[in-house]
């Protein structure tokens, strides 16, 4: 039988229905890869004996002709989702040893649908970072390296844990979120396909909140079509998110192969870096070529307002952070410090339990919304929010379809070479995708080369609110012209 592993997610839904293999063994197939990669880090928490008692009942449920979309599919999933009965920790030490009693939405949605849970998948403290280096649990391994070195990247964040394992085939999808590109930033590390949807379209119910009003999962995958069959699951309205929109999930597979032809493709004039890679140019050009030959309009288009999304950004993320993060008091869950009175305790715990970053992130937040501040920095980079989201409104009324951009101003780096003298270094990383949370969109990382030292970069696709149909088959033509890219194993 061909490794098990190595197969997409639309291969092994073949061979379950076909019978070719049963569930069982493509889960057991991957909790041996997952054993014998435990030098990525990817994982966090291992769930086996759940992992064969959800293949076992998937096998039944084929057996009985009643399987859904994703039965006997083994996922992972981002320790940022509660998971019933299963130790949720956002991978900070505040969270301790929480198991909740509840399942998020999203994960509650895959497992209707059929879908096989492995374990729980590393990331940044919260979802706070760009390289996965702020979890508690340690960093994660990219399975990529560069050509002729040994040393270990980083695999992007926050969501490193998933694109790790989806590219080391140690699952066939991961779920992710995004706040500020970490979906898209960790996919484009490690060649694999990531997409945030349009804020609303994935419950953020049971998901632990970083910054409400830019958090959004969605599902990072080792193709196009893989990532399209997994955001069909975990779309959808739900009563227990206001935010959540009541508007039907398409078929989003379908959009898959779909002609582009006479689309408009906007290519935005403020993308262009100075000292921008020259790979990342090339690459960029290379893109637009393959969408021209497949029948689309490329034009130039303006998004004036580019230049501010990180500072406004970097207010608004910490705000929201900070209010969210006022419920980790060592009374309700996880971590307690004991004090000598209440306030000794909440301050106790929450040195104890907060790493680095995410306090720099509270007082940062604390900061912008104090009295006499809040003006001059919370309300301001809410009305630049409102600038950068018109600047795409305007793009789209002149009849783009979508913008096509670098995801990323570079490649994967190392372990411990961003971001330790200043922070801003790393904040950096996410030039090209916070802009897309500010203004609510839907953006699609997707494999489209290698730099000269032989590691992966992407491009990525900005769509119409709820058009993520057009970033599907946009995204397909690019991976069809690219090639996928696979790491060679190492670990
Ligand atoms: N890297 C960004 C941050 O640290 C975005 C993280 C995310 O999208 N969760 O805030």
């Amino acid at each position: 039988m061909t490794d098990l592993t190595s197969l997409t997610l639309a291969a092994a839904r073949k061979g379950l229905a076909d019978k070719t293999f049963t569930s069982l063994e493509l889960t057991d197939a991957h909790l041996s890869a997952i054993e014998a990669a435990r030098v990525l880090n990817a994982f966090v928490m291992e769930t086996p004996d759940q992992a064969r008692s959800m293949a076992r009942e998937a096998d039944a449920r084929i057996a009985r002709g009643d399987a859904g979309p994703l039965a006997g599919i083994p996922l992972g999933i981002k320790d940022l989702f509660a998971t019933k009965g299963v130790r949720t920790t956002a991978c900070s030490k505040i969270l301790d040893n929480f198991v909740p009693t509840y399942e998020s939405t999203v994960t509650s949605q895959l497992w209707r649908d059929g879908a096989v849970l492995l374990g729980k998948l590393n990331n940044d403290e919260f979802a706070m970072g760009s390289s996965n280096e702020t979890s508690c649990f340690g960093p994660v391994g990219n399975p990529w390296r560069r050509d002729g070195s040994n040393a270990t990247l980083v695999p992007g964040g926050s969501s490193g844990g998933s694109a790790s394992a989806v590219a080391a085939l140690l699952c066939m999808g991961a779920t992710a979120t995004d706040t500020g590109g970490s979906i898209r930033q960790p996919a484009a590390f490690t060649a694999t396909v990531g997409i945030k949807p349009t804020y609303g379209r994935c419950s953020r119910w049971g998901i632990v909140a970083f910054a409400s009003s830019l958090d959004q999962a969605g599902p990072i995958a080792r193709s196009v079509r893989d990532a399209a069959m997994l955001l069909r699951s975990m779309a959808g309205h739900d009563p227990k998110d206001t935010t959540s929109v009541d508007i039907p999930v398409p078929d989003y597979e379908a959009a898959i192969g779909k002609s582009v032809k006479g689309m408009k493709i906007g290519i935005p004039r403020e993308y262009r870096l100075d000292g921008m890679p020259a790979e990342i140019e090339k690459l960029w050009s290379a893109g637009a070529d393959w969408l021209r030959s497949a029948g689309a309009e490329l034009v130039e288009v303006s998004l004036p307002h580019t230049k501010y999304a990180l500072p406004a950004y970097y207010i608004v993320a910490p705000a929201e952070a900070s209010s969210n993060l006022a419920r980790y008091d060592g009374v309700r869950y996880g971590l307690r410090e004991q004090g000598r009175n209440i306030i000794e305790l909440y301050e106790n715990t929450r040195a104890e339990g907060f790493g680095a970053e995410v306090k720099r992130r509270v007082m940062i937040g604390t900061y912008v919304l104090s009295a006499g501040y809040y003006d001059a920095y919370y309300l301001r980079a809410q009305k630049v929010r409102t600038l950068i989201k018109k600047d795409f409104e305007d793009c789209f009324t002149k009849g783009v379809d979508a913008i096509l951009t670098p995801a990323t101003p570079s490649a994967a780096f190392g372990i411990g070479e961003k971001g330790g003298a200043d922070p801003v270094e790393m904040y950096l990383n996410d030039i090209f995708t916070v802009t897309v949370n500010m203004a609510g969109l839907p953006g699609i990382a997707v494999p489209a080369g290698k730099d000269a030292q032989g590691l992966p970069l992407g491009l990525q696709l900005i769509g119409r609110p709820f058009d993520e149909e057009t970033l599907f088959s946009l995204g397909e033509v690019i991976e069809q012209a690219a090639g996928r890219f696979r790491p060679a194993r190492w670990w």
